[in-house]
């Protein structure tokens, strides 16, 4: 019987990150099982099909973390871009810069409306709801109303499937924190007059691998081989059993064949889905019925071929037209021109949020094609007739949801896990129920990995994310950049 050091669950950015950190700064014996049989990557992986190349969500690189970009440097030395960037909003057949420019904003929206918005605003100032529970309360706090309705709820309702007043304002509070209208507005004043805004926001341009996120990934698996780490593709974990007696992991994992394989190993390191993995651990967990709870919002992205170019130089739209389903359009040749074929050809991607099973998941694939075709049409955005093939790709478990029971659940599934099973660690975005970004989910790896090296547990992976809100603060000029996922 092998018995490794740590076994890491999930070939995604943390899973990837903790097996890289501990084949390059010890001596530990480190396994990888990921359950995609091609794919690293996990959220951020890239897919191919006849030669196009698409993310789940188009990905940038970007951190505040010095040391995670250093790491993005290492791992692709060669292949890192730095693209413009572009993201409008799409809204009454009417574009938006996005993140927003407020001139140009109440601009678009006409003097009638943006009075209205502004008298909103003024109102919410001054009688805002105390201690906002709900996204739809603590947004209208911060802008008003109107400009919450108009900016904020269509889009928002899109992705998560529930009603704003449902929605934690948890959630709020973590992508737009210290955002306000009138910092937002300071800052289009500054822009306009050409001076420089003195919050550091502008993030105009962004990393990007040549060929997709996947790019970076797939070598960081290349590297975790060459330093002898092992990773096994095909290989989901459903069972991991304790023996304290002997002081190891018994982890089961299924095949796409359905065979099942055990693995032996000291200590865990999982960043597969947190409801999943506890409701697995034997002896059974008390927290299990609870983190059976858990809730996630699914993702599905229909790319569609086309023979041309699109006709705009967006990275991505956001649809806020509430009469078709999409909810964002990715324009991948913008991304990167090495993710088409050739200069004559386009990808769009265009973005559904539903649930798994959900009457739009199970839709087949060819009916799919044909409704994000029959939408873009309608959009107007794109001459139809040039879209010549299309694929979809469904991606479970996309965005961990910030319902009221999430907060406690979660706490006391730490708690527990701290307590009981120390040798099992959790990391990564649904390993810890967390809505990080790529480099987040890495750093709650490398904190992880950190202290199965020092033997016990000096960092803790919750703490990531709370004080690193890089991309709140980019929203600060911008206005309600951090509210779009
Ligand atoms: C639409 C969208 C857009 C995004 N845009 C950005 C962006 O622009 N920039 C950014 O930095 N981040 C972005 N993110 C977030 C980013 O995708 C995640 O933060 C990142 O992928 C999380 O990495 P992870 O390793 O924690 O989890 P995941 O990416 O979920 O990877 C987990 C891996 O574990 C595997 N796995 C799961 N269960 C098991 C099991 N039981 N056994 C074995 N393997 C298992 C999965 O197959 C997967 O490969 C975006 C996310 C979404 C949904």
């Amino acid at each position: 019987m092998t018995i490794d050091d740590v076994l890491v669950i999930g070939g995604g950015p943390a899973g990837l990150m903790a097996a890289h950190e501990l084949v390059h700064t010890s001596d530990k014996k480190v396994r990888l099982l990921e359950a995609d049989p091609v794919y690293f990557g996990g959220i951020s992986r890239t897919q191919n099909y006849k030669g196009f190349h698409f993310d789940i969500g188009g990905h940038r690189f970007f951190s505040k973390s010095k040391e995670i970009e250093a790491i993005w440097k290492k791992i692709l030395p060669n292949d890192l871009m730095t693209r413009p960037r572009l993201s409008r909003i799409y809204y009454n057949r009417k574009f938006f810069s996005y993140p927003l420019r407020a001139f140009e904003a109440l601009f678009n929206l006409g003097i009638w409306e943006s009075t209205l918005c502004m008298i909103s605003h003024v109102k919410w100032r001054l009688f805002p709801v105390r201690q906002p529970k709900s996204f739809a309360d603590w947004v209208s706090n911060a802008f008003g109303y109107r400009l919450f309705s108009i900016f904020f709820k269509t889009y928002t309702e899109k992705v998560w499937g529930m009603s704003t007043d449902e929605l934690s304002a948890d959630w709020a509070a973590q992508r737009i924190k210290g955002l306000s209208l009138t910092r937002a507005i300071m800052a289009s004043v500054m822009k306009s007059l050409g001076q420089k805004s003195s919050i550091k926001t502008l993030t105009e341009t962004f990393t990007y691998p040549r060929l997709g996120p996947g790019m970076m990934w797939h070598a960081a698996a290349d590297q975790i081989r060459a330093k002898g780490g092992v990773i096994e593709t095909d290989r989901r974990a459903i069972r991991f059993v304790r023996d304290d007696k002997q002081g190891v992991w018994a982890v089961t994992a299924r095949d796409g064949q359905g065979q099942e394989h055990v693995y032996y190993a000291r200590e865990v390191i999982s960043t597969a889905p947190m409801r999943d993995v506890i409701q697995a651990i034997q002896p059974a967990m008390e927290t299990a019925k609870a983190a059976s709870k858990l809730r996630y919002r699914d993702f599905v992205t229909v790319a569609l071929l086309m023979n041309k170019p699109a006709p705009f130089k967006d990275n991505w739209i956001y649809i806020h037209d509430p009469s078709v389903l999409v909810g964002r359009i990715q324009n991948f040749a913008a991304w990167s021109p090495d993710m088409v074929p050739s200069k004559q050809e386009g990808c769009l991607g265009l973005e559904y949020f539903c649930f798994e099973g959900d009457t739009f998941w199970t839709t087949e694939d060819k009916k799919l094609v044909a409704l994000a075709k029959e939408e873009l049409g309608k959009l107007g955005l794109v001459d139809v007739s040039k879209v010549f093939d299309g694929c979809v790709v469904r991606q479970p478990k996309a965005y961990p949801v910030y319902d009221d029971a999430y907060h406690d659940t979660v706490a006391a599934i730490k708690k527990e896990l701290g307590e009981r099973y120390p040798s099992f660690q959790l990391a990564g975005r649904n390993g810890l129920h967390k809505y990080d970004n790529q480099d987040h989910a890495m750093m709650t790896a490398l904190l992880v990995a950190r202290n199965v090296i020092a033997g016990k547990h000096l960092y803790d992976p919750w703490s990531v994310n709370e004080d690193a809100e890089y991309h709140e603060e980019c929203a600060e000029a911008k206005a309600p950049e951090g509210a779009q996922p």
